[in-house]
């Protein structure tokens, strides 16, 4: 899981891997709706050779508008409503066809599609009230219509009927709990850098991006700072690569000590880190950076009873005056992340100002 402390930002479901869910979804429901509609055209074929014209015409029709439904599916707005209007009048349906007067005797088990579809289209614990609230109105509605005896048979007849349902709805039940695990840890991997804890290159560029839509939104200023680590090729060929490692995961620690719930820290390669600070502009920011530079000097990592003193050089960007787009905001970080790395590193570079004036402030604000 992100390391808490680290991410600083509440759960990154992005747009785009909302974006992704929801084809996901939208394209089980166009498989679900098609699937549907072509079971029951067969049997609307079914019932006009029997001769119930009624109920063929009526099947037609569902058949019709599923395969409507599935062809629009993909730019519908509401999925929400499609997919409860779906399920209820699936369960109705079904409903319908248990207690029908005439109804085939094996009309029931379709019945049993209910805990799969409702899992599928809603998830676990919608699935489970709406299998549960199935269940229980098909049975009473059973048991009135049949007036049940309590023969062994009938009792039999009955535990067939329920204890089926139960157990795939317990089954499938314990596979979307799996599946839901599963998609969660992966989501947490692909946005989680596995090194140091805090966001992957891919999930802070999702941040700046939700960020700059809110900020277009709300007006509200924010700041990007990209950092990059001085000397630190000499950590790694002076103490060992894993000293370098163990520097890269205290460097988070340090800064992460310092940094609010809503300001997200990213690694975006090697030993580069990304800074996002939210409903800020440059001049609350600049103090915070200074601290969080100096706090990193005054931190050297003990490493084996050795003190290993780390610095960074700092680029900052302000959003809307630097760059209205991310690549623009990233452009003016590097470059200013730059110049302190040639005005002699240890610094932050938070706006242009001609290079010799930059070298005179060693160390501090440009
Ligand atoms: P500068 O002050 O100019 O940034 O110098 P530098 O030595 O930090 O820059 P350079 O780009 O030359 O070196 C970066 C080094 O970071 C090289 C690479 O081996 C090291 N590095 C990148 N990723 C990792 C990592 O995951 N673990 C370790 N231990 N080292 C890494
Ligand atoms: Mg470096
Ligand atoms: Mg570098």
């Amino acid at each position: 899981m992100i390391r808490k402390g680290r991410t600083h930002a509440s759960s990154p479901d992005s747009p785009a891997l909302r974006e992704l869910q929801d084809e996901g979804q939208r394209s089980v429901i166009r498989i679900i709706f098609a699937v549907t509609g072509l079971v029951l055209g067969c049997f609307c074929v079914m019932q006009m050779a029997a001769g119930n014209f009624l109920f063929a015409g009526f099947e037609l029709v569902c058949t019709v508008g599923l395969l409507y439904a599935a062809w629009r599916v993909d730019t519908v707005r509401n999925l929400q409503l499609w997919i409860y209007g779906y399920i209820f009048s699936t369960v109705a349906f079904l409903i319908y066809i248990i207690v029908m007067p005439g109804a085939s005797t094996t009309a029931f088990v379709w019945g049993y599609i209910v805990p799969v579809l409702s899992y599928l289209l809603v998830g676990r614990l919608k699935g489970a009230l709406i299998t549960i609230a199935y269940t229980a109105l098909a049975a009473f509605l059973y048991l009135r219509k049949r007036e049940v005896s309590l023969t062994p048979s009938d009792m039999i007849d009955l535990g067939n009927a329920i204890g089926c349902v139960v157990m795939v709805m317990l089954f499938v039940h314990l596979f979307e709990s799996r599946r839901a695990a599963a998609h969660h840890r992966l989501q947490l991997m692909a946005r989680t850098d596995g090194l140091t804890g805090v966001a992957t290159r891919g999930s802070f560029q999702q941040y700046l991006d939700q960020c700059i839509l809110e900020s277009v939104r709300s007006q509200n200023r924010f700041v990007l700072v990209i950092l990059d680590i001085d000397h630190f090729k000499e950590v790694n060929d002076r103490w060992g690569h894993d000293a370098g490692d163990q520097a890269l995961r205290h460097i988070c620690d340090v800064l992460g000590q310092r940094l609010r719930n809503s300001d997200t820290l990213g690694r975006l390669g090697g030993e580069e880190f990304g800074l996002l600070l939210r409903n800020t502009d440059r001049f609350s920011a600049e103090p915070l950076i200074e601290y969080l530079r100096e706090h990193l000097c005054r931190n050297p990592l003990n490493y084996r009873g050795h003190e290993i003193p780390l610095s960074a050089t700092f680029g900052m960007a302000e959003w809307p005056l630097d760059g209205e787009s991310s690549e623009a905001l990233y452009r003016q970080a590097d470059r200013r992340l730059y110049r302190g790395k040639e005005a002699g590193r240890n610094q932050l570079i938070s706006e242009d100002v001609p290079l010799n004036q930059s070298i005179a402030q060693e160390g501090g604000v440009a």
